[in-house]
């Protein structure tokens, strides 16, 4: 068993990143949890154009990597590994973390950022071709489709945005939304309208995703018409919403979708569990909320940490 820590940060994202460095910088002890690399869902965005002080904007992994750095100036302890499971001793009200690999580590408190995934779709043949055409990273797997066909689905920031970034190496991009109005911030509709090579198909549902080895076409339901058709493609993307990384909490913690319930300090509960970030109910998906939900919640630990 290793040393108990002041705190335990499930999650590198910018909430846990930000949280770790006001934490370190009061002075205390800080392990920092991150199942894969650094950043979150911010480090997939090919370009986050308002977190102010980047005037051009910046690419998501550079914004992570900064974060990431400027942690690491301090006596924050990162550990590699998915987190199973937490909690606590009732007598102590020590904290502990049980980790993937089946290590244990203890803390007097602990801090939820652990953001979201991308959601899936559920249509038919998409677990088939997932991973051999259909994808939820154009960041990650835009350039195998230079100068072939792909389709976004989703209407909201986020498939509008990468619809963006893949015109850039696609021959065309079709953007497949369910309804006829987006809900993509403003500037970003204008930018997809105006865009030459992205064609929007409104009030459209994918029914089904079809291929051999790979997939090769979908087919597509207009929703108002209920006309059936097929549309070539490469590649698909998914941007239909996210849910909260939160398999390993209670019920009782979340609401309905899996979001964690916390009050104005950022509180799970009373004895020390705590949550700040995209993981959170009822929050703004934005990576400048979740920085500063992150130093939000480091003061509510540290005057936690103060009365113990
Ligand atoms: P989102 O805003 O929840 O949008 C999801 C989109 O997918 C919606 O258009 C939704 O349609 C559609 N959808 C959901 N389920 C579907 C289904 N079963 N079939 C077909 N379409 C479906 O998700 P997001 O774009 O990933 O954004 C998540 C959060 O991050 C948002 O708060 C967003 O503002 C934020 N974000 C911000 C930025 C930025 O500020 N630059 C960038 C990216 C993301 P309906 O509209 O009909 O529900």
């Amino acid at each position: 068993m290793n040393e108990v820590k002041d705190l335990i940060i499930i999650g590198a994202g910018p909430a846990g990143m930000t949280a770790a460095l006001y934490m370190a910088r009061a002075g205390k002890s800080v392990l920092l949890f991150e199942k894969l690399a650094a950043g979150g869902q911010a480090a997939l965005t090919h370009s986050i154009e308002n977190y102010p002080g980047f005037e051009d904007g910046i690419n998501g992994m550079d914004l992570s990597d900064k974060m990431r750095q400027q942690v690491e100036r301090y006596d924050v302890v990162f550990e590699y590994d998915s987190v199973e499971s937490v909690s606590q001793d009732i007598t102590t009200k020590i904290h502990t973390v049980t980790s993937g690999a089946g290590n244990s580590f203890q803390a007097k408190t602990i801090l939820i950022t652990t953001g979201t995934t991308s959601r899936r779709l559920g249509a038919k043949g998409e677990d088939k071709f997932f991973g051999r055409g259909i994808g939820t990273c154009a960041v990650c797997d835009g350039n195998f489709y230079k100068n072939k066909i792909v389709a976004v689905i989703g209407g909201g920031n986020s498939a509008l945005e990468e619809s963006v970034y893949l015109a850039d190496i696609a021959a065309e991009v079709y953007i497949i939304h369910r309804r006829d109005e987006f809900r993509a911030d403003p500037f970003v509709q204008d930018r997809v309208k105006k865009h030459p090579k992205i064609k929007l198909l409104i009030d459209t549902v994918v029914e089904e995703f079809v291929g051999d080895q790979k997939l090769n076409k979908c087919i597509i339901k207009n929703v108002k018409t209920n006309t059936l058709s097929e549309l070539a493609i490469d590649g698909v993307f998914l941007y239909v919403g996210l849910d909260a990384n939160t398999s390993f909490l209670d019920l009782q913690y979340k609401d309905k979708s899996g979001f964690i319930t916390v009050d104005s300090e950022n509180r799970v509960n009373k004895d020390g569990l705590f949550a700040a970030g995209d993981c959170c109910s009822g929050t703004h998906k934005q990576v400048i909320i979740a920085c500063g939900d992150g130093a939000k919640a480091s003061y509510s630990i540290t005057d936690h940490l103060s009365k113990l």
